[in-house]
């Protein structure tokens, strides 16, 4: 197989990854001079800050994802290639993936990061990490049949451990998590599972340092832990998870958890391509970059987004691993990249425009730079902030009004437990 990239005179950029950045960076570049080939293990662009509503069935994955092909239509110097990035020989400046390989002038990594299960293989084998739509979908089939199994279990003890659902780490995504499923504990699923007691249906959140959302101020912190106990979750903080088997979560104490459902959101890291030699990588797993995201060692490779490393003295252990450092890295490359003389290129400078984290029906946090609010209003605000950054204007409008009926009706429509089929070949 072969990627089939025509050869041109123009320089040639290979991107790989279809994030915040690397998404960004080829739409800022599509009118340039470049040709650019983008390579994505999926045919979309995934919008991860909304996965836990795919979770807790109340977006379809569809909203939250934008085909590539779709966005660069009669873009004839962008090709797009469906496949999995394998190597990378720097030396002879190639591209190896698992249809063949392609050279390239100029290389972006915009691979982003996964799941980081620190080595516990037991944890990754078992748990769910929220790093993909699959997994958010993964997520919603498996919570949806653990009910359907509880109304035919045969014990209690079996019946409580498929109703209790348990989340590792306390950051965004486990908080926004909890409190969604506080929701649909509340008004949604005893209404479909009458016969069903749910006060068993137990919603812990296992955070292993002393507070939760430790990217925000201590106000929000201490807010989002109020606002999920008075949802009913079980907020245990300073408690590190080490193990999971059988149903039982492992405490490092000893003490053990049974639930039939073990979410990790404890954590990512980088995972570039093979290739890249351990000088070249950071902390947590990043490519090592310098102030113009150029991989240090190196004159044609550059990083951005979450695979990126660039320290200093505002931000000693790299920026934070969110989307607007990845689009304002994207934003800052293309502007160089289109500037040919690179004495005139402008070193990546971080605009914080703040944090914010929703938990559950009418309550979230905000910390804005120079101000940090709760409750209601900064539901709106979170609400506002992410329906404009959604990608395709079909999207906002099905997530508004996905937003608008279930907040009405009490209700999310999209509880079906939707198995694939795979024809066998053989
Ligand atoms: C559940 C969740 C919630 C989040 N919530 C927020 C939030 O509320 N606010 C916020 O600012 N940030 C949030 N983030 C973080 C934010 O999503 C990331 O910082 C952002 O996606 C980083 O963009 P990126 O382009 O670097 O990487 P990504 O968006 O992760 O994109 C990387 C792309 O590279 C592709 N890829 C990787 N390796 C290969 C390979 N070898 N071959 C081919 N393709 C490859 C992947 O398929 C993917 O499309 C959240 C993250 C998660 C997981």
């Amino acid at each position: 197989m072969a990627l089939n990239i025509p050869e041109t005179k123009l320089k040639r950029l290979v991107v790989i990854g279809a994030g915040f950045a690397g998404l960004k960076l080829v739409k800022k570049l599509r009118a340039s001079d470049y040709q650019i080939v983008l390579i994505d293990r999926h045919n979309f662009h995934q919008f991860q800050p909304l996965f836990y509503q795919v979770a807790v069935a109340g977006l379809e994955p569809s909203s939250i994802s934008f085909p590539l092909r779709r966005m660069f239509q009669k873009n004839y110097r962008i090709f797009i290639r469906l496949t999995e990035v394998t190597h990378i020989s720097t030396e002879s400046k190639t591209v190896h993936t698992l249809h063949g390989e392609l050279t390239y002038d100029l290389l972006v990594m915009a691979t982003g990061a996964v799941t980081n299960f620190f080595g516990m293989n037991d944890l990754a084998q078992l748990s769910f990490g929220m790093k993909t739509v699959e997994e958010a979908l993964g997520i919603r089939n498996t919570i949806l049949k653990n009910y359907e199994m509880a109304l035919v279990a045969d014990t209690d003890e079996e019946r409580n451990a498929l109703m209790k659902i348990a989340i590792v780490g306390g950051g965004p995504t486990g908080v926004e998590l909890s409190g969604a499923l506080a929701d649909m504990r509340r008004f949604v699923l005893p209404k479909d599972y009458p016969d069903l007691d749910f006060e068993q249906m137990e919603i812990f959140l296992i955070e292993a340092s002393p507070g939760l959302l430790n990217g925000m101020s201590d106000k929000s912190s201490a807010k989002a832990a109020d606002f999920l106990r008075g949802l009913g979750v079980n907020v245990m903080t300073n408690e590190q998870v080490v193990g999971y088997a059988n149903n039982l979560v492992k405490f490092k104490d000893g003490k053990t958890l049974p639930s039939a459902t073990l979410i990790w959101a404890a954590g990512v890291t980088g995972a570039p391509p093979a290739g890249f030699e351990d000088k070249h990588l950071g902390r947590g797993k990043r490519l090592m970059v310098d102030a113009f995201n150029r991989v240090k060692g190196f004159a044609d490779v550059y990083a951005i987004g979450d695979i990126a490393l660039m320290d200093g003295p505002d931000f000693p252990k790299g920026h934070p691993q969110v989307a607007q450092v990845a689009i304002q890295q994207a934003n800052n490359l293309a502007a160089n990249l289109k500037t040919k003389n690179s004495d005139n290129w402008k070193p990546f400078r971080y605009k914080d425009k703040g944090s914010m984290a929703t938990i559950g029906r009418n309550k979230a946090v905000v910390d804005l730079p120079y101000l940090s609010f709760h409750g209601l209003f900064a539901w709106l605000v979170w609400m506002f902030v992410h329906l404009v950054s959604i990608i395709g204007v079909k999207n906002k409008i099905f997530i508004f009004i996905n937003w608008i009926w279930n907040y009405f009706t009490y209700d999310q429509s999209l509880r079906l437990i939707i198995k694939q089929r795979v024809p066998k070949k053989e």
